[in-house]
C-alpha cells in the first residue's frame, strides 16, 4: 500500500471513530465494546514493541494494567484525589515497577523471561487480592469518572473520545519509536545480542526501554479502565488476561502497529460472540473462548507467523492494485554526520600480541601476533577451523582473551566490551550474515550509524529528532551507494542474494565510520563479476586510508588485494609475508595443497576401482 492509500484508509477510520458515538442509532453496547477495544489496544501496542518487535515475550502485561488501575482507584476513592493525580501515580508506578522488574528479569535468557513474567502476574494478582486497603477480592468500587475542565466523562460515549485520542496518540508514538535510532536498536534485539553490541547498541538498556514502554502503556490502559468501569477487582488482572493480551498481539500481527488495534478488536468481538453462542449451542456456561483462541493461535503460528494484519493489508493492496511495501523516504539531511579524525597513512593501527583462545581443551587461537598499518589490507587465511573467525572475535571483544593483548591506535582494548571497541572505530562483518531480514536494506545500514548520534527515547517518541534521523538515513544511503547497492535501499534485506547481503553488511560497517574494518569472508557466495566490484570497493577504501583485515577463501581475490598476509593452521601462525612470499612458502603449500593432493588421490583411486 503506498503512502497515499494509507492516508486515505486512516482518514476513513478517523471519521468512523469520530462519528460512531454521535450517530443516534449506534447501540450503547457498541460504544462500550469500542471502549474495551481501545483500552486493550494500548496494552497490545506495548506488546507489539516488546514482543513482536523486540522478541521479548511477556505474559505479565495484565499486572501492569492492574497497577495503573489500582493506583488511581485508591487515590480517587479512599484518598479523595482527582483522577488526574491518579494518572500521574499510575504512570509513575508502572514506570518504576517495570524498570525494576526489567532490570532483573531481562537479564534472563531463553524461556526464563516468559516464565518470570507469568510469576510477576501471579504475584500481583495475589497482592491485589490480599491487601486490605485495596479491598481484597472485592476490589474497589465507586471510582469517580474523569473530568475535563469540569465536564464529566461519566457516559461511555464521552470517555470513548478520551480513550481513542490516547490510542491514536500511542499509535503515533509507537510508530515514531520504531522508525528511529532507539527503534532500530530495539528491532536489532531479535538478532541476538552479538551483532547489535558490535555496533554499539547497549542491548540490556534497550530491552529495559521496550519493557518500560509496554509497562507504561499498560498502566495508562489501567487508569482508563478504572475510570471507565468505575470499579476494579483482582480478577481482571489475572494471568488469563495476560495471556489474552498476548493472543491479541500475535493474532493481530505481533510486529505491526495497526495489528494491535485490529487484534484487540477481533479477539474482544469474538469473545463476546463465543460467550453468546456457545452456551446456547452446548448448554454450558464454561469458558470456551480460551479454547477457541488457543486453536486460532496455533493456526496463526503455523500458517501466518506475522499475524492477520499483514494479510489484510496484502489483500487490500491487491484489490486496489497498489504497490505493497510502505517505503521509508530518505529525507534530505541538513548536514552530514560528523566523521572521526583519521590516522595518517602508514600509522600503526592494530597490534595483536600473542593472542590466545582456549575453548575447554581446544586451543582455537594459539599465541598469534600481527599488526596492521593505516591504508593497508591484511589477509588472514587458512583452512576451515584454523581460528580466523575466533581471532576476529577476540579483536572485536566478542570473546574474551585467554591471554595476550590487543592494541588499537595505541590503546589497549583486550579487555573492552565489543560495544566500547565499536565506539573506538572498529567496524566488522560476520561470516554468517547477521542482518534483520524483514527490515529494509536502508534501515539495516542505518543501524551502523547508531554511535554517531545520541537521540534519546523521548525525542524519538515525539519525533522531534528529525534532523538526526535524516542524517542517519542519508548516511546509510550514501554507504549503500558507495558499495554499489544504491538501487536496493528499499528492498527487504532478506530478499537479497546472500552475496548482496554480505555487501550490505560492509555498508553497515562503513556507516560506523570505522578506522579499521574487519571482513569475515566477504566474497563468499559472490559471482565473479560481483567479486571484481567488491575488490574495487575495497581498494578504493584502502586508498582513502582505511585499514582492512580480510579473511577470505578465494586465493585469487586475497592475493590480488592484500599487502600483507598471515597464514593460520590449527590455531597457529604458520607463515607471514607479502602475497608472493606466502605463495611460494613450502609450509603453506603443505597446509593447503597437501590437503588438495589427498583429495585428488582419493578421487583417482575411486576412478580406478570403478
Ligand atoms: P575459521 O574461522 O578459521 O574457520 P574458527 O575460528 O571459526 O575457524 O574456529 C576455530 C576452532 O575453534 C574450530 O575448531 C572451532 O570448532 C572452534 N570454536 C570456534 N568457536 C567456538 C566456541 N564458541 N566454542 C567452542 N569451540 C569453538
Ligand atoms: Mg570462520
Amino acid at each position: 500500500m503506498n503512502n497515499k492509500m494509507k492516508r486515505l484508509f486512516l482518514a476513513i477510520f478517523l471519521v468512523f471513530l469520530a462519528v460512531l458515538p454521535v450517530f443516534p442509532a449506534t447501540p450503547e453496547f457498541w460504544i462500550n465494546q469500542m471502549n474495551s477495544i481501545g483500552i486493550a489496544s494500548l496494552v497490545v501496542l506495548g506488546l507489539v514493541v516488546l514482543t513482536g518487535v523486540g522478541g521479548l515475550t511477556s505474559f505479565g502485561q495484565a499486572a501492569f494494567v492492574g497497577i495503573g488501575a489500582y493506583a488511581t482507584a485508591y487515590l480517587s476513592t479512599s484518598a479523595g484525589y482527582s483522577p488526574w493525580l491518579g494518572l500521574v501515580l499510575a504512570i509513575a508506578l508502572t514506570f518504576f515497577v517495570s524498570y525494576i522488574l526489567g532490570q532483573i528479569t531481562l537479564r534472563l535468557s531463553g524461556h526464563y523471561l516468559p516464565l518470570a513474567t507469568i510469576a510477576v502476574c501471579l504475584v500481583f494478582y495475589y497482592l491485589y487480592g490480599n491487601m486490605g486497603f485495596l479491598g481484597r477480592h472485592d476490589g474497589i468500587p465507586g471510582i469517580p469518572p474523569i473530568e475535563i475542565f469540569g465536564f464529566s466523562l461519566l457516559k461511555a460515549k464521552h470517555v470513548y473520545y478520551l480513550i481513542w485520542v490516547l490510542v491514536l496518540f500511542a499509535v503515533w508514538t509507537s510508530k515514531n519509536l520504531l522508525d528511529s535510532r532507539p527503534g532500530r536498536a530495539i528491532r536489532s534485539l531479535k538478532s541476538g545480542a552479538g551483532m547489535a553490541e558490535s555496533f554499539g547498541v547497549h542491548t540490556q538498556y534497550y530491552k529495559v526501554v521496550a519493557f518500560v514502554y509496554a509497562g507504561v502503556l499498560a498502566g495508562l490502559a489501567g487508569w482508563l479502565y478504572a475510570h471507565e468501569q468505575r470499579a476494579v477487582s483482582p480478577s481482571t488482572f489475572g494471568i488469563n488476561y495476560g495471556i489474552e493480551y498476548l493472543f491479541m498481539a500475535v493474532i493481530g500481527g505481533s510486529a505491526s502497529i495497526w495489528g494491535a488495534v485490529f487484534g484487540s478488536a477481533l479477539i474482544l468481538t469474538m469473545k463476546d460472540k463465543i460467550q453468546d453462542i456457545v452456551p446456547a449451542l452446548l448448554n454450558t456456561t464454561a469458558n470456551f473462548e480460551m479454547v477457541v483462541f488457543g486453536i486460532l493461535m496455533v493456526l496463526i503460528l503455523h500458517h501466518a507467523r506475522e499475524g492477520l494484519w499483514p494479510i489484510l493489508v496484502n489483500f487490500f493492496s491487491r484489490i486496489t492494485g497498489r504497490q505493497l511495501a510502505p517505503v521509508r523516504e530518505v529525507p534530505q539531511a541538513a548536514s552530514a554526520l560528523p566523521q572521526r579524525a583519521k590516522p595518517g597513512h602508514g600509522q600503526l593501527i592494530l597490534e595483536v600480541n600473542d593472542i590466545r583462545k582456549e575453548f575447554g581443551g581446544l586451543v582455537a587461537v594459539n599465541d598469534i601476533s600481527f599488526s596492521i598499518k593505516a591504508g593497508e589490507i591484511m589477509g588472514l587465511i587458512g583452512p576451515n577451523g584454523a581460528g580466523k573467525s575466533t581471532s576476529f572475535n577476540l579483536i572485536t571483544g566478542v570473546h574474551s582473551l585467554t591471554s595476550g593483548s590487543v592494541r588499537f591506535m595505541g590503546q589497549e582494548i583486550g579487555s573492552l566490551s565489543s560495544r566500547k571497541i565499536a565506539a573506538l572505530g572498529v567496524g566488522r562483518t560476520f561470516q554468517h550474515v547477521q542482518l534483520l531480514p524483514t527490515m529494509s536494506v536502508l534501515e539495516n545500514v542505518a543501524l551502523g550509524t547508531h554511535l554517531r548520534t545520541n537521540t534519546g527515547i523521548v525525542q524519538s517518541l515525539l519525533h522531534i529528532e528529525r534532523d538526526a534521523e535524516a542524517q542517519m538515513l542519508q548516511e546509510a544511503k550514501k554507504q549503500l551507494e558507495r558499495v554499489g547497492l544504491g538501487d536496493y535501499i528499499h528492498e527487504q534485506a532478506g530478499n537479497l542474494s546472500l552475496g548482496q547481503q554480505r555487501i550490505v553488511e560492509i555498508a553497515r560497517a562503513l556507516a560506523l565510520d570505522p578506522t579499521l574494518l574487519l571482513l569475515d569472508e566477504p566474497a563468499a557466495g559472490l559471482r565473479y563479476k560481483e567479486k571484481q566490484e567488491l575488490a574495487k570497493v575495497l581498494s578504493a577504501l584502502r586508498d582513502e586510508g582505511m585499514s582492512i583485515l580480510l579473511v577470505e577463501h578465494d586465493m585469487d581475490f586475497v592475493m590480488r588485494l592484500t599487502n600483507h598476509l598471515v597464514v593460520m593452521d590449527f590455531g597457529t601462525k604458520i607463515a607471514e609475508g607479502t602475497p608472493e612470499q606466502v605463495q611460494t612458502n613450502p609450509v603453506v603449500l603443505e597446509a593447503y595443497l597437501g590437503g588438495v593432493d589427498d583429495d585428488l588421490s582419493i578421487s583417482v583411486q575411486k576412478d580406478a576401482t570403478a
